[in-house]
């Protein structure tokens, strides 16, 4: 689990906000439902004491103290309803004491008489060395004769707080159930507010600088969802022009480059025909034609390229079989493969048809053949492999030659790239044929790998859609 993520983070949050709250909820019915059950226990026990004094002591002196206690004993069974009842006089004698109830629960000889004299009436708790605990409520009661009485009615406080512990112990088995499903729900629930970001960066991953034409989903949440996708896409939207006036510049500087470029080459010409010209000259001349033919050759490239990336190449779309044109292709380079004494070798598997432009596939076979002919020593083997599965054709140029280190692999496709910039260069090479056949690959919805291992030889594989229903046209 990323511990960073906003989804982890909310959920913590939130589930945080919610188990403190419902802490706080359940401290609240915990204590609020104590002290209603203790009120509701002292209000019974007022009751009893004043019922009691008004309709028993009251009469005393006319009923006699041994009815006023059967009374009691029948009214009140404190024994059967386990609670406790004594009627002190006012000397301290007891009138009448309750015995043990009969869950043994307390016992009320334990209980202390308080001291007289006792102003109003009130309740307190009595904690008895056998461990129980009492609520006792004590009534100073006067008869209309003058005699006074102290009227106690008691209860265990055990009840209340058996009802309290079976409320905490639900409280603490269900909250964490809640947290819990709560966490559940809201990393699940998060999840799903985060999907169309999800569908943002995946879609956004898509983009290259081939495709800004292409934009981002928009959710439309009228929230920062829809703010990001709206500004991502005006981002877009900006790349794209500026890769435009980009591609359009470097389209422009070949284009103006390539004048100059002639016009320097035929002087450079009428210049070595002069006559009375020293060996010298006419070799520095003979070295500047050759540097202005590299250039050119440079500026051609760059200016396919540039054309290419930016879709302003006219491309023919005719079908073309890719297997026929490397053979063709190849067959023309074997003097340059012979020149080296290098063998190579065609395997075609029939016809393999592709849509796209004739002139600008052959170069892709040009220039991968090249490369794996001048990459590869003396006595070497190059393979050209076209076969066809899965509607796609696929052409591979295998050599064994001195093979790409892999750290420069990522890169060769990158224009000016050459993994050994002195050899490269010495075969005439300026690091822009494998751009090109990126671009027309690109162009042509094909795609493109390498591989290979160094002093063992490299793979070259293009693979292209299989073309249907395109008119064929052959050259
Ligand atoms: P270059 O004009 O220098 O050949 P490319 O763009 O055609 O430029 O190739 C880029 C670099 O990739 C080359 O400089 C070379 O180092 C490497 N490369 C390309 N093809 C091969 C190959 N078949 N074998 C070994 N290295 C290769």
């Amino acid at each position: 689990m990323n511990r960073r993520s906003v989804r982890f983070r909310l959920t913590v949050w939130y589930a945080s906000l919610l188990a403190g709250l419902l802490i706080l909820y359940g401290a609240s019915v915990y204590l609020g439902l104590g002290s209603y059950l203790r009120w509701m226990l002292e209000e019974s026990l007022s009751r009893q004491a004043r019922q009691i004094g008004e309709t028993l002591l009251a009469n005393l002196d006319r009923s006699g103290e041994e009815y006023v206690i059967e009374e009691i004993k029948e009214h009140y069974a404190p024994e059967i309803n386990g609670r406790f009842l004594r009627v002190t006089r006012a000397d301290g004698s007891v009138l009448y004491v309750s015995g043990r109830p009969e869950d043994k629960s307390f016992d009320p000889a334990l209980l202390s008489i308080p001291a007289e004299p006792v102003e109003g009436a009130y309740a307190r708790e009595e904690h008895l060395s056998d461990g129980s605990e009492l609520l006792i409520y004590t009534l100073p009661f006067t008869t209309v004769e003058g005699s006074r009485f102290l009227i106690e009615a008691g209860a265990p406080y055990g009840q209340i707080e058996g009802a309290l512990r079976g409320l905490l112990l639900t409280l603490i088995v269900v909250l964490p159930v809640l947290v819990a499903a709560a966490i559940g729900g809201g990393y699940f629930l998060m999840a799903r507010a985060l999907t169309p970001l999800d569908k943002i960066a995946r879609s956004a991953e898509l983009i290259t600088s081939r495709n800004l034409n292409e934009r981002l989903p928009v959710v439309h949440t009228g929230d920062e969802l829809e703010r990001l996708s709206i500004s991502l896409n005006r981002m877009i939207a900006r790349l794209d022009k500026a890769f435009e006036h980009i591609s359009r510049f470097s389209a422009d500087a070949s284009h103006e480059l390539r004048t100059p470029l002639t016009v320097l080459r035929g002087e450079l010409e009428a210049a070595v025909q002069q006559p009375n010209l020293s060996p010298q000259l006419r070799d520095t001349i003979g070295s500047a034609l050759e540097e202005v033919d590299r250039l050119t050759k440079i500026v051609e490239s760059l200016l396919t390229i540039s054309r290419l990336d930016a879709g302003e190449a006219a491309m023919e779309r005719t079908r073309v079989d890719i297997a026929e044109l490397a053979a063709v292709t190849a067959e023309q380079m074997r003097l340059l493969a012979e020149d080296k004494n290098i063998s190579l070798r065609c395997d075609l598997a029939g016809e393999a048809e592709v849509e796209g432009d004739r002139a600008r596939l052959k170069q892709v076979v040009v220039n991968l053949l090249d490369n794996a002919i001048k990459y590869t020593p003396e006595g070497g083997a190059v393979q050209v492999r076209v076969s066809t599965g899965d509607g796609r054709a696929v052409l591979e140029v295998i050599d064994n030659g001195i093979g790409i280190p892999a750290e420069s692999l990522p890169h060769i496709f990158e224009r000016f790239y050459r993994a050994d910039k002195a050899r490269s260069r010495q075969m005439g090479g300026a690091g822009l044929g494998l751009s090109i056949v990126n671009s027309i690959c690109a162009a042509h919805g094909a795609r493109l790998d390498a591989r290979s291992a160094e002093r063992q030889g490299s793979r070259f594989r293009v693979e292209f859609p299989l073309a249907d229903g395109v008119p064929e046209k052959k050259g």
